[in-house]
């Protein structure tokens, strides 16, 4: 029986330390008709070198598996020039950011590689396992919080001790989805006092079972959630009341984590800059939402600044901060697509009848297909 190829860059020259597969998942498709072909070295930043991948049956080779591969499955969007060496009729899948990254879709589409990105996965029960989404976003969560604690000037636990009793930071997160849960329960566990907002009221429950307080705010936004549980995006004013809303909870933080994301909007700016003027000197913001623009006026994506006393931190791609589990996870969300994908007969089967398949679905068959992507290349 023929073998699906499916190739697993490296990616370090991207400045991604995750790799798409890890041994163990690979282990499990070993069984399956799949014939994985690992670049050297791609699993290295992750902590899995070639012999681990040689290990479970994956051969290792150079970067022409761009070339021959019948699958791609990607940590991070590929460059133009790797895009251009694939076969026609061959698939990418991956995380590939299809809203930032137009000319690399419209690449795909020329080349006539079906290329699906997980974003864009329906959150229905069926795809939770495939929710790349969702499993980065819940490590994204937990280093925020470790991140402000390196930087913050205090501790976060109570401490009585006879030099004196030390009250809990405050914590205060914004956006209470899958990052802001895991954020909220990782500042708990380290003893913080944490409160919490988000604009979808259904959430309230969910931020007290880990053990933090809803802040209510005198803000009625109806329809704030979508029918598939993501927000919707505020206008201008309802954007601004709500910056003076939260700007006393901000005030009175030592540490505020920012999550709030509308899928494929620049984020909403929820933290004005005299909000982070009012805060104490030595506290911290960390902005998980700098690569869509960020939360807080004051943020620059992708760096670490210092303004009126106060550190905010606009670390992009967090999860490939902890690569270990951020790919061993991932491999797990692919490895379940790739289930989808692969016909009896070992080959390559898109089915677009299939709903999961047709909502990633970016381009196939030399067409870009998806709707939204289609709108924003015609008016680009
Ligand atoms: P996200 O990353 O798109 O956004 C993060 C949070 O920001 C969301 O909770 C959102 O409501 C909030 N937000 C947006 N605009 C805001 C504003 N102006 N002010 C305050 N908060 C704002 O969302 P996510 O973490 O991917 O999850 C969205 C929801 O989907 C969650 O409830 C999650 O539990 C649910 N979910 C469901 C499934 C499933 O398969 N059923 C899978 C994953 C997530």
């Amino acid at each position: 029986m023929a073998k699906l190829k499916t190739f697993i860059p490296n990616q370090a020259g991207a400045g991604e330390l995750r790799v798409a597969m890890v041994p163990l998942a690979a282990k499990r498709l070993a069984a399956t008709g799949i014939e994985l072909l690992v670049e050297s070295r791609a699993g290295l930043a992750a902590g899995y070198d070639d012999d681990a991948y040689r290990n479970v049956g994956a051969q290792v080779v150079g970067n022409d598996g761009w070339g021959t591969a019948d699958m791609v499955l990607v940590a991070a969007p590929p460059s133009i020039e790797q895009v251009v060496q694939m076969r026609g009729g061959a698939a990418l899948a991956g995380l590939l950011a299809p809203h930032r990254n137009l000319q690399l879709i419209e690449a795909l589409a020329r080349q006539g590689v079906s290329a699906m990105s997980l974003e864009y996965l329906p959150r229905i029960t069926r795809a939770q396992a495939m929710d790349a989404l969702s499993s980065q976003a819940n490590l994204a969560g937990y280093k925020a919080v470790i991140l402000a604690a390196e930087r913050c000037t205090k501790i976060f636990p109570l401490l009585m001790t006879a030099a004196g009793t030390l009250r809990p930071a405050e914590v205060f997160v914004i956006g209470a989805g899958v990052a802001g849960l895991q954020a909220i329960a990782t500042a708990r566990r380290l003893g913080a006092v944490v409160r919490a907002y988000d604009v979808r009221p259904a959430v309230k429950e969910q931020v007290q079972s880990v053990g933090a307080k809803f802040l209510e705010l005198p803000l009625e936004i109806a329809g704030a959630q979508t029918a598939g549980g993501y927000a919707r995006e505020l206008t201008p004013e309802q954007q601004g009341r709500q910056r003076a809303l939260v700007a006393d909870a901000v005030a009175a933080s030592d540490v505020v984590i920012t999550t709030a994301a509308v899928p494929g909007k620049p984020a909403p700016k929820l933290i004005a800059a005299e909000a982070v003027a009012r805060m104490q000197p030595g506290s911290v913001i960390v902005d998980l939402a700098a690569e869509a623009g960020g939360n807080c006026q004051l943020t620059e994506p992708g760096q670490t600044v210092v303004k009126h006393s106060v550190t905010i931190i606009g670390i992009m791609n967090v999860a490939a901060t902890v690569p270990s589990h951020a790919s061993q996870v991932y491999a797990n969300n692919l490895a379940n697509l790739l289930k989808l994908l692969v016909a009896a007969d070992g080959s390559l089967k898109i089915d677009t009848t299939d709903e999961v398949i047709a909502a990633v679905l970016l381009c196939h068959g030399g067409q870009i297909v998806h709707p939204t992507l289609k709108e924003l290349v015609t008016h680009a």
